[in-house]
């Protein structure tokens, strides 16, 4: 094992485990139109193979590179940043949440397909995330069932549906299901609130709606009481640090304390919920990272990327290597909470 400078010993790159990355399978416009013109995403891929654009209908929705699509280029990637596994899910625009459901599960049931065969040429290095149509329940837990059994790790849900949030009941069933399947969830916050009005410009609706969704997830389920009908098994990560939730905590405790409305359906301090969640470690800050592990607790922060996506940690863990400094602390960060969340070998 190496040591810095310090003489500290520090954890060996090649074993760390990467929890949130994304990925667009090769989706022609044809198969994409064939589901739904308006709303399916498909790829286009420029000439040379290393560039592309994901398209929505016929607009361009977002430009991106070969490692979304290209699991060799991304083990290379990977190789040279010493991520020894990384868990790969869809890019949300996949999910088809809005679109009718018998058609996005048979949507769904093709791109877990395609996130298997992604991961099945490198099999020790990447393992896949499964998408479900959340929109029906029963469906959405067909689909998590049969994803599992052909090698997907856990499924990886939006923060809602149109107006239901994780609290609905429909949604709190699917998250009880999971809890007694034994799979594990992973949130990502999509369809930002305030996009079309307020935040048009300089991707704000990544920069303050985005956390926001997080955090109304993570509330939503703690102050229904929700949490309190669903299994303590569940196991539950959300992305990006939990969005705002750490920072707030204490202003929702607060207001659990001096307004009957906020405690009305939740019997306990918001703050005691916190260790009913996981979080990825993506804050790019060490103080917020600092105040994350505080909030959530060393055993409930896993390290997570974002990649390929510019928004992403680009030299992905190195936050963690260096903010950090107790080593038994950083190899739980690296990869300890990761292998026993999503029970990997
Ligand atoms: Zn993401």
């Amino acid at each position: 094992m190496a040591r810095d400078s310090g003489g500290q010993r520090v954890t060996a790159p090649a074993s760390r485990i990467d929890i949130h990355s994304h990925f667009l399978p090769r989706i022609s416009r044809e198969e994409a139109f064939a589901v739904e013109r308006e709303r399916a995403p498909w790829l286009v891929v420029d000439p040379g193979g290393e560039t592309g654009q994901i398209m929505v209908g016929d607009r361009p929705f977002r430009p991106v590179y070969q490692a979304l699509w290209d699991a060799d280029f991304r083990v290379r990637e990977l190789d040279a940043q010493g991520i020894a596994v990384q868990l790969v899910c869809a890019t949300p625009i996949m999910f088809g949440y809005a679109w009718e459901a018998a058609r996005a599960a048979d949507w769904a049931a093709r791109m877990n397909d395609k996130a298997v065969a992604f991961c099945a040429a490198h099999p020790t290095r990447l393992k896949a995330l499964a998408q479900v149509p959340l929109q029906n329940t029963r469906l959405a837990c067909e689909e998590a069932k049969r994803a599992m059994v052909a090698g997907c790790v856990g499924v990886q849900i939006g923060n809602h549906v149109g107006d239901k949030d994780l609290d609905h009941p429909d949604l709190v069933d699917f998250l009880i299901y999971c809890a007694n399947e034994d799979i594990p969830l992973f949130v990502h916050p999509w369809d930002m609130m305030g996009g079309a009005s307020r935040m048009r410009q300089w991707m704000l609706p990544w920069l303050v709606a985005m956390p926001a969704e997080t955090q109304l997830g993570m509330l939503s389920l703690i102050l229904s009481g929700a949490l309190e009908r669903i299994p303590e098994k569940l196991k539950i990560c959300f992305a990006h640090g939990g969005g705002s939730f750490a920072w707030v905590l204490g202003r929702v405790d607060n207001a659990w304390k001096h307004r009957d409305i906020v405690r009305q359906d939740c019997p306990r301090p918001p703050s005691e919920y916190a260790s009913r969640f996981h979080v990825d470690a993506i804050t790019f800050d060490a103080r917020a990272l600092g105040l994350l592990i505080d909030v959530m607790g060393v055993d409930r922060v896993m390290l997570g990327s974002d990649y390929p996506f510019p928004l992403g940690e680009q030299h992905i863990g190195e936050l963690i290597q260096s903010s950090v400094r107790n080593e038994a602390d950083r190899a739980q960060l690296l990869q300890g909470n990761a292998k026993r969340f999503f029970n990997l070998p």
